[in-house]
């Protein structure tokens, strides 16, 4: 264990073949400097006042950039992030009465924390103000007129803001600072979308005669200067040198026991996280615990207190999303002072906001990204040594870091990935530029060229002698929502209380909220009553069955147009668009316990098609010596394909949900046997072509997860898929690693 010598309370807990990893983060000292001497005197005082008497060397480094541009912030949880970009702000706010600095979170919680620690700061001349949808109309103008600081989220930022720019014209004439906080969120179709709206601020800013610095923070990834860069259309100074002081960290990856080798089913995580959890809370260690939904925070959180006598099983308690600001500020601080000693939490609280320091903290299941694994261990071992742990679930990523521990801890290849031109993201957009204000040719210094080249396809716009306008009636951001390609998604409604959930984009809504799904949001289950198609509704109901659900589907897919295709591994790879016909058929009903199918029922609806953007490949004859007899070749390009859309996510920052694929024995467009991987969303959002660019290190991955399966011939922990629109029938594991190993060794 690197440099963690000293004997922990927990270390007779981490024995046993659950053991797969032990690691250790040592401790570090802080590299600190000076105040600069230009810093404003009042903000230098201000944190004087609040104890700090110099700066991390990264935070230093990151005001300097700031004086000459953008800058993106990527150094680790609690390293000192928000003093990083909030130093050339005040400096700004506190030196110049007129300037003013927008701050973009991606929740209204994380807005309403970092509000208050600015209000703490009390810095002369930084008058901080909320403007989301929870602000009271009457305090709208005030906050738009005296704030010199102003929080808000995307959202509002896109239906609210730009298109009212009238009422918020000195502000964006002054406005010198945008800062954009949790960057790493703004990936994936989300993210295509706020970099379009960060955009047309910028056009607007412009338009009022503002040029802002923008300044992001992101967790760390692999390609923090690209995703600056992608969000805002400008460059960025990268600091990531973390100098902040850290405590040592002892790192567990543990996997529950293997109870049938052969099938590859494994005891159950959440057992094994209520065993550690009692385990940690009866030496009297305070531990935060996070699962990937509330079923199973609530099942951990009983299992560990049946474990416990009654005095320490008192001092466990869940952690919800839906509490009151004050509910879980009481928590914190009963977690704080020691009073509780264990919490489950769904991943609500990943984000940023500040629990203290803990002893221990277990993320049951991995959530889906590395920097979402970083941020929950962050939660314990601020100040002391802490114990960080990952339970893995039968998934085959978690599994593939049980056996391959550095691809956790040492690589750092995932990336944010976003596309703001895909056209059924960029056109929204450009219709809402052209009803903030005419668009010609000099926004493309901001918009971007590919906006010019969309507008004459966008309708309801009309080209004039002052550039294209908006004709149509009402403001078209509303008409725009952030967070799906498609501007007709199937709304999710509860029945019961008649409140919007979700929305499903229409391509993948008969899939997820057919009648009978059970649907999964923030954490909760639902039973889908009624898919409304005309309607375009779901209308759910709570559910607290332990049955899943899963759609059988039939997929078909046509080349559009390949953009690149090349030589690789030993084959023709191509990446391009495509579109994908899909045609759900029935859904099986699941048991949560086993995973054993309990009803088939079938389903009558519409095929839908969406064009999207693929990465495929055709194996070479001699790659598939031996695999040719049907169906023997189907199945292993089919195992294969599963296998790679299990591993993309850790080159691309997606869930396996974003992906889907398609393996054939013979494709018409290409004649041959041919395996596509394509991006999930309409239009594309670039992950097909992050699969592209990676191939190698993205085969030679799935290589090792297949090799290193301890399954005899596929498990839901390698070739299997939960959403194998097949129900995973016709897979080999055997053929698919034949395959994929030769094209590794180049064959
Ligand atoms: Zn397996
Ligand atoms: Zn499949």
């Amino acid at each position: 264990m690197n440099g963690v010598a000293t004997i922990a309370l927990w270390d007779d807990l981490l024995v046993g073949d659950e053991l797969a990893h032990l690691a250790g983060d040592p401790a570090r000292e802080a590299r600190t400097v000076p105040f600069p001497d230009d810093l404003n005197a009042a903000v230098r005082d201000a944190l004087v006042r609040r104890g700090i008497a110099e700066l991390y060397a990264h935070q230093a480094q990151a005001y300097a950039a700031a004086r000459g541009g953008n800058v993106i912030v990527t150094t680790g949880t609690a390293s000192g992030k928000t003093l990083a970009f909030n130093l050339p702000v005040l400096d700004a706010l506190a030196a110049d009465r007129h300037a003013r600095a927008l701050y973009l979170y991606p929740t209204k919680a994380l807005a309403q924390d970092q509000a208050r620690s600015l209000a703490e700061l009390g810095v002369p001349g930084v008058r901080a103000g909320i403007y989301d949808g929870d602000t009271p109309v009457q305090q709208r103008r005030e906050i738009r007129g005296s704030a010199t600081l102003v929080l808000t989220n995307p959202d509002m930022l896109h239906i609210g803001i730009l298109p009212r720019h009238d009422l918020w014209g000195d502000f964006l004439h002054n406005l010198r600072f945008v800062v954009v906080d949790e960057a790493h969120v703004y990936r994936g179709v989300f993210g295509s979308h706020v970099a379009n709206v960060l955009r047309r601020l910028r056009r607007l800013a412009r338009i009022y005669g503002a040029e802002p610095r923008f300044l992001l923070a992101s967790a760390t990834i692999a390609n923090a200067g690209e995703l600056a860069a992608a969000l805002t259309g400008e460059e960025a100074t990268v600091v990531e040198g973390d100098a902040a002081p850290r405590a040592a960290r002892t790192i567990a990856l543990w996997n529950p026991p293997l109870l049938d080798a052969e099938a590859g089913i494994r005891a159950s995580a959440l057992g094994e996280a209520s065993r550690l959890l009692a385990g940690l809370a009866s030496r009297g260690l305070r531990t935060i615990c996070f699962a990937k939904s509330r079923k199973s925070a609530e099942l951990i959180h009983r299992f560990a207190a049946d474990r416990l006598d009654a005095n320490t099983a008192a001092r466990l308690a869940p952690y919800r999303a839906g509490y009151t600001p004050q509910q879980r500020r009481e928590i914190e601080r009963r977690l704080v002072e020691g009073e509780l000693l264990g919490v489950t939490s769904t991943d609500a609280l990943e984000l940023g906001i500040d629990i203290g320091d803990l002893d221990a903290a277990i993320s049951v299941g991995f959530p889906g990204t590395v920097a979402s694994l970083r941020q929950q261990w962050g939660r314990a071992g601020r100040r002391s040594h802490g114990l960080a742990v990952l339970i893995a679930s039968e998934d085959a990523l978690d599994q593939f870091f049980m056996r391959e521990p550095q691809a956790l801890l040492d690589r750092q290849v995932e990336a944010a990935i976003l596309d703001h031109a895909n056209p059924r993201v960029l056109d929204g957009h450009v219709a809402a530029a052209a009803f903030e204000a005419p668009v010609d040719e000099s926004d493309v210094a901001t918009l971007g060229a590919e906006a010019l080249a969309r507008a004459p396809h966008v309708p309801e716009l009309r080209h004039t002698p002052r550039g294209w306008v908006w004709a149509g009636k009402e403001s078209p951001a509303a008409r725009t929502p952030l967070r799906s390609t498609s501007p007709d998604a199937f709304v999710v409604v509860d029945a019961a209380t008649g409140e919007t959930l979700g929305l499903a984009e229409s391509e993948r809504a008969y899939s997820t909220v057919h009648e009978g799904a059970v649907y999964l949001h923030l954490g909760r289950q639902y039973l889908v009553r009624e898919l409304d198609l005309g309607a375009m509704r779901a209308v759910v109901e709570p559910f607290d069955g332990d049955w899943y659900t899963q759609a059988k589907k039939e997929t078909t897919t046509a080349i559009e147009e390949p953009l690149r295709v090349e030589r690789r591994l030993g084959l023709e790879l191509s990446f391009g668009r495509v579109s994908v016909t899909e045609q759900v058929v029935g859904y099986q009903k699941k048991a949560v316990a086993d995973g054993s199918t309990l009803a088939t029922v079938a389903l009558d609806l519409p095929p839908t098609t969406f064009d999207t953007e693929a990465v495929w490949f055709v194996p070479r004859p001699h790659q598939l010596e031996g695999l040719e007899a049907m169906p023997l070749l189907l199945s292993s390009l089919h195992a294969a394909e599963h296998s790679l859309i299990a591993l993309l996510p850790l080159w691309a920052m997606c869930d396996r949900w974003d992906i889907g694929g398609l393996s054939t024995n013979l494709h018409l467009d290409t004649g041959a046997p041919t395996v596509f991987v394509y991006d999930g969303h309409a239009g594309g959002v670039g992950i097909a072509e992050r699969g592209f660019d990676q191939f190698e290190g993205w085969v030679a991955d799935t290589v090792r997860l297949l090799a290193g399966c301890p399954c005899e011939r596929g498990c839901p922990s390698c070739v299997q898929s939960p959403k194998c629109g097949n129900l995973n029938e016709f897979l080999d594991k055997a053929g698919a690693l034949t395959l994929l190993n030769r094209m590794s060794n180049l064959a």
